[in-house]
């Protein structure tokens, strides 16, 4: 069986180790290959590698950065049904669910083929008299990447083509559940003419992420995963005097206030709650309703969850498997404790008869109702295709229960209202906000971030925040004598 290495300077590393990870294909339930899990060697082998590109490549033009930004553009929008397949072997979302994960990357990609402008500084002439004062924005060096499995390209795509554009060298250290796509991002970049040792790929698991958290030559760290390892990542990176970026887990509502379009509102919590089988940090996993909607609208989505399709992401199903055994028996370990505790099982996903060969892990889509604030199906993420219908008499209750809820990744709100609206922006605080758009994932060119236990750092992933997360400030104050004073210091030997 192929057994995937590190990727440092440009080709294949073959980890010092023996410790190893299988990877699985999520529908059939097959071992596919395996990963080599990295030892503290290992890291600083690639790390190294890192360290020694960036010289050379803090100091290569903008104008050459930016075509090889192109060019990598150019391969993958040529080969995007290439990655959007491994995507789904890996992680196991459906083909056209992946394509949309590429999609959204390569927007990344283009916000960074713009890094002239957005790199340009201020100038101003007579700060003083014949003082002139600038600002320049330079790289950091070799910033660390870690990435989760839910979106093996998307995620890391947030950063590297920012980093990469703006002069610093990469290390990714991708989710080692969904290892395959970081190699082809590799490969990808060589072909785009990247100079070897810019971007590396480290695999493994916490020894990787501590050697990233912990080596001198690392500058920065931008990790997205689960709110205990992003605190940790956060917590531990910054004591060692490094700029950290991490993004951690969510619980997303979507308010359905009595006036909304309830088929509107029904179609979104579907694409919102099972979309990608719930694997999402963007995922809406509570629809609040509000006043006398509740019936017609758990009747809607009810309807419309039993319509579903769960199977092989391949073969055009609406809804693929969860990424592991493991994910597979938490969720549903979450659907007997949500039926144990008295919500009403509306639509239940155990025991689903997939499209699929062999011994995928399947949960169908589930929908609770009566779900109350109390119950772990309502207070923990569960990353799984579980959406609980919690209903409440008011607008501010139903705010209020957002705001009190521990993450703050992002929301939606269902209403006609424009007033309704405009006080849900303003009142609730979430970092992402959708106004009859459920899953608000902000384009590249604004920044993508939660708050509360959803992120921790002050910022966001990609768009001028990433530029800014990416660079560091020097501000030059210069004094030039005017020509028609050269001469009274004299002829100096400046040394060259
Ligand atoms: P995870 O926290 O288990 O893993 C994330 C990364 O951390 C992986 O690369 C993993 O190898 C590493 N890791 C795991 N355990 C570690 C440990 N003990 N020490 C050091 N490193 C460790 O997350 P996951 O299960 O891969 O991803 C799902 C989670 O990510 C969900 O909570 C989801 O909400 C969150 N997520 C958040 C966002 C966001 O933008 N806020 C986006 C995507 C996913």
């Amino acid at each position: 069986m192929e057994t995937l290495q590190h990727w440092a300077g440009g080709a294949a590393l073959k980890s010092t180790g023996d410790r190893l990870g299988d990877v699985t294909d999520p529908a059939t339930g097959q071992v596919t290959r395996q990963v080599a899990f990295a030892t503290e060697a290992d890291v600083e082998a690639v790390i190294a590698a890192a360290r020694d590109a960036f010289p050379l490549w803090r100091d290569t033009s903008l104008t050459k950065r930016t075509q090889i930004l192109f060019r990598f553009r150019e391969l993958l929008n040529a080969r995007a049904d290439e990655l959007a397949a491994i995507i789904t072997s890996e992680h196991g979302k459906v083909l056209s669910d992946a394509a949309g994960e590429v999609a959204r990357g390569q927007e990344v990609v283009e916000f960074a083929c713009g890094m002239p402008h957005l790199l340009k500084g201020s100038a101003t002439e007579n700060a003083s008299t014949g003082i002139d004062v600038s600002s320049i924005r330079q790289p950091l060096g070799v910033v660390g990447i870690i990435s989760p499995f839910n979106f093996p390209a998307m995620v890391p795509m947030w950063f590297f083509p920012i980093a990469i554009a703006a002069g610093n060298t990469v290390v990714l250290k991708p989710s080692e559940k969904v290892p395959s796509a970081a190699l082809w991002l590799a490969e990808l970049w060589r072909e785009a003419g990247l100079p070897d040792g810019v971007f590396n790929v480290l695999h493994g698991d916490k020894v990787a992420v501590d050697g990233l958290l912990t080596h001198p030559d690392v500058k920065s760290v931008s990790f997205v995963g689960s709110t205990p390892i992003a605190r940790y990542v956060y917590e531990t990176g910054t004591a060692h005097g490094k700029r950290v970026q991490a993004l951690g887990g969510a619980k997303n509502h979507a308010v359905v206030l009595p006036d909304a379009d309830l088929d509107l509102a029904a179609d979104q919590a579907i694409n919102a709650g099972f979309g990608s089988a719930g694997e999402r940090c963007m995922a809406i996993s509570a629809v609040v309703a509000v006043g006398s909607c509740g019936d017609a609208l758990v009747e809607k989505i009810a309807e419309r969850a039993r319509g579903l399709r769960t199977g092989d992401g391949r073969r055009g199903c609406d809804m693929g498997p969860l990424v592991t055994a493991a994910a597979r028996d938490r969720v549903s370990g979450y659907v007997d404790a949500g039926e144990a505790a008295g919500a009403s099982l509306v639509v239940d996903g155990r025991g689903v008869s997939p499209d699929a060969e062999g011994e995928g892990f399947f949960v169908g889509p589930t929908l609770f109702d009566h779900v109350t604030t109390d119950m772990s199906i309502y207070t923990d993420e569960i990353f799984g295709p579980v959406l609980s219908v919690v209903r409440v008499d008011t607008y501010d209750e139903a705010v209020a229960l957002i705001n009190a809820n521990p993450y703050g990744n992002g929301t939606a709100i269902f209403t006609n209202d424009g007033g309704a609206a405009r006080r849900f922006q303003n009142e609730v605080e979430v970092g992402m906000i959708g106004i009859n758009v459920p899953v608000p994932v902000p384009m590249a060119y604004y920044s993508f971030g939660g708050w509360k236990n959803s992120l921790f750092g002050d910022t966001h992933a990609h768009g001028t925040e990433g530029v800014h997360f990416f660079t560091r400030g020097k501000v030059v104050t210069t004094r030039w004598i005017d020509p028609a004073r050269r001469g009274e210091s004299g002829e100096l030997d400046l040394g060259f």
